[in-house]
């Protein structure tokens, strides 16, 4: 088995050569590690070979990692990526700098109102359910518009972007298509945005470790990579 900084220099590789191809800038593209399942001392070794921000799922197991993650010289930077209950945004609005999972006006109101005073806004992405498949999350296109103005006048959070999970496809030219259409979204927001004088979105959380090529070649930003940076997951809850 590979280490995970052999993986994570692998996965870097893939971003610098899906970046050339697209004619994008070499640091245009954050790496989000996303440590479900893993053990702290997984994410201890990313952090040495030079991740700084971890993705994580489920609010519970993410709250006795940061703690434990803790040091205040070098922060690391948290984002949540999974399902978010209503009873559970005060703690994610606490413990993440990022929420790419928003998918309906009130999750963004109460994080708005929960995020504490001391921190910087929260950062937040609208997750859109793009191939509009019934048992998946986040918002239809057609509700993006209407949600996206009300959540960008909300204090306490920052309307960054867009996220979203697209089925999976096996060749590069299929799994564009959703990517794409993200893209479209995001840049037509962004006119309705301005209009409003409200700040554009800069983020497109798209790609995995099964389709990041393809999702910097729709222009992604931040590309969220977990099983090729460590290992395959145990099945998961
Ligand atoms: C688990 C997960 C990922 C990472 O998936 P891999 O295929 O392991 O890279 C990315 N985004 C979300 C929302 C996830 O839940």
């Amino acid at each position: 088995m590979n280490s995970i900084a052999d993986n994570i220099s692998a996965v870097q590789q893939r971003l610098q050569h899906a970046l050339r191809g697209a004619g994008r800038n070499s640091d245009s593209v954050q790496l989000l590690a996303v440590s479900k399942t893993q053990p702290v001392a997984a994410i201890r070794a990313a952090e040495r070979a030079g991740l700084k921000a971890f993705g994580e799922n489920y609010l519970q197991e993410a709250e006795q990692k940061i703690a434990q993650l803790q040091s205040p010289g070098a922060p690391l930077q948290w984002h949540f990526i999974g399902p978010l209950q209503a009873n559970k945004t005060r703690r994610a609005a606490e413990l993440f700098d990022w929420v790419h999972s928003v998918d309906r006006l009130k999750i963004a109101q109460r994080l708005a109102a929960q995020r504490p005073a001391a921190l910087a806004p929260l950062n937040i992405c609208l997750q859109v359910n793009i191939d509009d498949e019934p048992s998946k999350a986040g918002l239809r296109p057609a509700e993006l518009a209407e949600v996206a103005a009300a959540v960008a006048t909300l204090p306490g959070i920052r309307l960054r972007g867009l996220m979203a999970i697209p089925k999976p496809r096996a060749a590069i030219e299929q799994q564009r298509a959703p990517f794409a259409a993200l893209r479209v979204l995001r840049d037509s927001l962004n006119k309705q945005l301005t209009a409003l004088q409200q700040q554009p979105m800069d983020t497109l959380s798209m790609g995995m470790s099964g389709d990041l090529e393809a999702a910097i070649a729709e222009g992604a930003t931040i590309v969220r990579v977990g099983s090729d940076i460590f290992g395959a997951r145990a099945p998961l809850r």
